[in-house]
């Protein structure tokens, strides 16, 4: 039939400015319909090899550029990707399985402003200077971009990531070699049809796609990448880290996280509610930086539950590509498989599930009954030590618990690997800064959730990452800096 005869979309590598077609490639699923619909390059070391060679014979004419002309053409790259936002959306939503809403308002808008920011941020930045009257010395600090840039991104934002870490390398002066995830690389790819038009250069940009343990670990392993810049898991990062050993590398890892809400008995439930509701099920839970772990203080805990249930069954979830639905397909078949098996796990303990997952009906349309659907789930009384209150589910999955005390709320939030992102909701100045301080967590949203201001740095600490990334942190990490001393 004609359905069945539908020509797959095929991706090729993007090799110093060229598109070159792999010799074997891997199936990509549209999650909202199990289908498979695209094939992605299946690259290995020698595909790396030549991005790697084309970046490194790309670096010097493009290092010795002013920012002021990478600023240009970092600015026109951002204008092309906007004018073809609504394209990039539909691709992304139909590629990760996210709401085309999620897609048109969050992700698309995003990489066209990691441009414009880095565009703009480059051009702030001064070095610092000290004076040694005595010995008649100044000494100054000066930075140079480093080299070839390996950039490894995860599915769950997969442009929003990737530019968020394109942008400041090329910025800098670095040429880069990036891999999308394989299971998210379309966008990626649509981004490398504009590089020219843009006006970058031949070998500046180069994406490699396929998996990470192909294609990802050559790019750790290449001796002529001085510098790796990785989003992904826990698990993943220690592969890299043990990896990139041998060789030195500089890493910055942006990684998983099990994050807290804090809400106190004096929070203004009726902001706290629907944004809790967000920051757990947004993107179908599946950002970094969502909730899981809903901490309640006990005079409270009734209201609250019966009040975010309820508002948490207002979630329709659905076909991504109908503005109207707000949780699409979660990424793969193993994924939802995964995530579900949390839900089981969690009753085998004695939780109850509130809503979702098991205890409502998922109707879906017929075109969408083979995609990987799952309701926004809430479990309630579930102990600490509990496997969904100390993983990270990366799905539509949240827990809420009851609390007695600031110390010990405080206590049992940090008592998990990661240390991510946190909220805290209380209209209590003095308690919010306490706690604030006294969170083992790279972020801290008060009365908010994900209100990013991009000059500040973002990143996590303990099993969460190492290093930020930000105005000043991504160009510091993507600069080498020298102290030169003059003497007159
Ligand atoms: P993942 O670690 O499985 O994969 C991330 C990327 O690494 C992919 O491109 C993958 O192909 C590649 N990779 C896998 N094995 C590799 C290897 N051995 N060598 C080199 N590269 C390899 O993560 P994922 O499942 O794609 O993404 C979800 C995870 O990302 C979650 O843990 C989430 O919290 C985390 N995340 C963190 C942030 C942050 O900023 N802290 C943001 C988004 C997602």
């Amino acid at each position: 039939t004609m359905a069945h005869s539908k020509a797959l979309l095929v991706l090729e590598n993007f090799i110093g400015g060229k598109f070159v077609p792999c010799s074997s490639y891997i199936d990509s699923y549209n999650p909202s319909t199990g289908d498979v619909y695209c094939r992605v390059p299946d690259s290995g070391k020698e595909e790396v090899e030549a991005a790697v060679k084309a970046a490194k014979d790309a670096f010097p004419i493009w290092s010795s550029k002013s920012p002021l002309e990478r600023s240009q053409i970092l600015n026109k790259l951002a204008d092309l990707i906007e004018h073809d936002l609504e394209a990039f959306a539909q691709a992304e939503s139909k590629d990760q399985g996210k709401t085309i809403t999620f897609a048109r308002t969050v992700d698309i808008p995003r990489a066209v402003h990691n441009f414009r920011f880095f565009a703009s941020s480059i051009l702030h930045h001064v070095t610092e200077c000290t004076e040694m009257p005595a010995m008649g010395c100044v000494h100054y600090t000066s930075r140079a971009p480093v080299g070839v840039a390996g950039l490894i991104s995860p599915w769950n934002l997969p442009l929003y990531l990737l530019t968020w870490k394109i942008a400041p390398a090329i910025a800098c002066g670095n040429t880069v070699v990036a891999k999308p995830s394989e299971m998210t690389s379309v966008t990626a790819w649509m981004m490398c049809k504009l590089m020219e038009k843009a006006g970058v250069p031949p070998g500046v940009v180069n994406v490699v796609f396929g998996t990470g343990a192909k294609a990802g670990e050559a790019l750790v392993c290449h001796p002529d990448v001085p510098l790796i810049s990785f989003t992904g898991s826990t698990l993943t990062a220690q592969r890299i880290t043990e990896k990139s050993a041998p060789h030195c590398k500089r890493l910055s890892l942006e990684l998983g996280g099990k994050n807290p809400a804090i809400i106190f008995d004096d929070a203004d439930l009726s902001q706290c509610i629907p944004t809790t509701v967000r920051s757990s099920f947004a993107n179908q839970g599946e950002i970094c930086l969502c909730t899981s772990r809903i901490f309640v203080q006990r005079g409270i805990y009734s209201e609250f539950l019966k009040r975010f249930v309820a508002e948490a069954k207002k979630w329709k979830t659905g076909n991504p590509s109908d503005p109207t639905i707000d949780v699409g397909a979660l990424i793969s078949k193993e994924h939802l498989e995964k995530v579900r098996s949390y839900v089981k796990k969690a009753q085998a303990e004695g939780a109850r599930v509130l809503c979702g997952e098991g205890v409502d009906p998922l109707a879906l349309p017929p075109g969408n009954q083979k995609g990987y659907f799952m309701l926004p789930t809430v479990i309630a009384e579930v102990k600490d030590e509990s496997c969904c209150m100390q993983e990270e589910i990366f799905g539509p999955v949240t827990c809420v618990v009851a609390f007695d005390t600031e110390e010990e709320v405080i206590k049992r939030a940090n008592g998990v690997k990661y240390g991510l992102a946190a909220t805290v909701w209380s209209g209590n100045v003095g308690r919010v800064h306490r706690v604030a301080h006294k969170l083992q967590s790279g972020l801290v949203w008060t009365n908010c959730w994900l209100v990013r201001d991009l000059n500040l740095p973002f990143g996590g600490m303990k099993a969460s990452g190492i290093g930020r990334e930000g105005a000043k942190d991504s160009y510091e990490f993507f600069t080498e800096v020298k102290t030169i001393t003059i003497k007159h």
